[in-house]
């Protein structure tokens, strides 16, 4: 039985977590289950699966959801507040941790689950992109696991020899057998650049989002509900919204660079509309290994839960008969320009990936409440990265949220800007 913390567990990947889990009763026990606000949803989700803890960041709404669970007889305990979203997160009754708020939320946490030695299940790709020297270091220290829940991500860590499955520099460990058995760990220091000998590329695929073929004019009055209308992915809105500026994709190069440890230079994006290869891993032979699948979360969440076991998803069967054919093209980063601006932020390192997202979610943010134009947020972002982009990364936690904040005032500031 492994016994499992969803962080987010009313959001996309939370829901499709659950709807794996509830499909093999007798391997997953659901420890604890948290949102943001959204009492009724997590209210219904522990009804369903009686987990022992639920926790709401937002501390308004905690005790209303006691007390309904109390009167139908519930046992679940609630929890409110950040630290309760950490508790849960390093609890020592908790082996494997699912990691899937949205955004610099979900830092915290996910950093408490490292530093306990968890078997961290990361689909907040923004704990690498913030923080990935720290997060990195955390996961060393503590022993954790890192298995990659984003499409791409897991699709790579299928298709890299065993060996090479481990973080940069975190001396530790993706598991064969999870966190509280064997990790198969690299010595102290050294990364597994001698296990990436043979691969020449990593090569995360992109669907190219609502906006492939639209006009830069028709991206400028780009609606949130346009852009979160995702042809292949039911996604959160942020995130839908980032592929829509494939920022997304430009967040994923950066996660890929701190998870596998290739420089950026030996890490490509191509366009594939139908999203059915998830991303390959090109060899110094010319071998390309790809992994398919139909779009659907369940896919690598499945996976990861399992890893190095093979568990039913309730994903149907892929047929490429029905499906045809399999397109490709290269990215435009004229219209795209959230992807040149991450290659930027890879190149430079230091605090830029930090400041970059910091930057996007603030723009994205006002996009989608109606006050920013879809184009413009490619601007703030740009513009938040000349001028901060240099910094030196945090060293700690506190001076990554220290940067994490200077971005987005300044970001707020190149709104009004924007406005004007
Ligand atoms: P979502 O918006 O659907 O859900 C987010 C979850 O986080 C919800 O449970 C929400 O209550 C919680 N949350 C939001 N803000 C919070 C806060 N301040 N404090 C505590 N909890 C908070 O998002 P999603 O689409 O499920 O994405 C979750 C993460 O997974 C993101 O980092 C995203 O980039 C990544 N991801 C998602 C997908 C996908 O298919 N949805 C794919 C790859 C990666
Ligand atoms: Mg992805």
């Amino acid at each position: 039985m492994q016994s499992l913390t969803i962080l987010g567990a009313t959001g996309s990947i939370g829901l499709s977590t659950l709807d794996v889990v509830s499909r093999h009763p007798q391997r997953f026990r659901v420890f604890a289950l948290t949102a943001h606000r959204q009492a009724q949803a997590l209210g219904d989700l522990c009804l369903r699966f009686a987990p022992r803890y639920a926790v709401l960041a937002d501390a308004g709404a905690a005790a209303a959801l006691q007390q309904r669970l109390a009167q139908a007889g519930c046992a679940t305990e609630v929890l409110a507040g950040e630290r309760a979203l950490v508790e849960v997160a390093a609890h020592g009754d908790v082996d494997t941790v699912m990691a899937a708020i949205v955004g610099a939320a979900g830092l915290a946490p996910a950093l408490a689950a490292a530093r306990a030695g968890k078997r961290i299940l990361l689909a907040n790709k923004e704990s690498l992109v913030m923080a990935g020297d720290v997060f990195l270091a955390a996961c060393r220290a503590g022993g954790a696991a890192v298995l990659p829940i984003d499409s791409e991500h897991n699709a790579i860590f299928q298709c890299l020899p065993e060996t090479a499955r481990g973080l940069r520099g975190s001396g530790a460990a993706v598991p064969g057998e999870g966190a509280a058995g064997g990790q198969t760990a690299y010595g102290e220091g050294s990364p597994p650049a001698a296990a990436l000998a043979g691969v020449r590329r990593i090569l995360l695929t992109a669907s190219g989002g609502p906006f492939r073929q639209a006009s830069l004019a028709e991206m400028e009055e780009a609606s949130p509900e346009q852009a979160c209308a995702h042809p292949n992915w039911s996604m959160g809105r942020k995130i839908s919204v980032d592929s829509a500026t494939m920022m997304n994709k430009g967040l994923e190069l950066i996660e890929a660079f701190y998870l596998f440890g290739l420089p950026g230079p030996q890490l490509d994006v191509v366009v594939h509309p139908q999203s059915i290869i998830h991303s390959m891993v090109e060899y110094e032979d010319g071998s390309v290994l790809a992994q398919l699948g139909h779009p659907d979360m369940r896919t690598p969440i499945a996976h990861a839960l399992a890893h190095p076991q093979r568990i039913a998803s309730g994903v149907s069967p892929l047929s490429l008969a029905a499906i045809g054919r399999l397109d490709f093209e290269a990215p435009d980063l004229q219209r795209f320009p959230c992807l040149r601006l991450a290659h930027e932020a890879l190149d430079g390192a230091g605090a830029a990936p930090c400041v970059l997202n910091a930057a996007n979610e603030i723009a994205v943010a006002a996009f989608l409440a109606g006050e920013l134009r879809f184009t413009d947020i490619a601007q703030v972002n740009d513009s938040v990265l000349q001028v901060l982009g240099s910094r030196a990364a945090g060293r700690d936690v506190d001076e990554v949220f220290a940067i994490d904040d200077e971005a987005r005032a300044l970001a707020r500031r190149q709104l009004m800007r924007c406005a004007a």
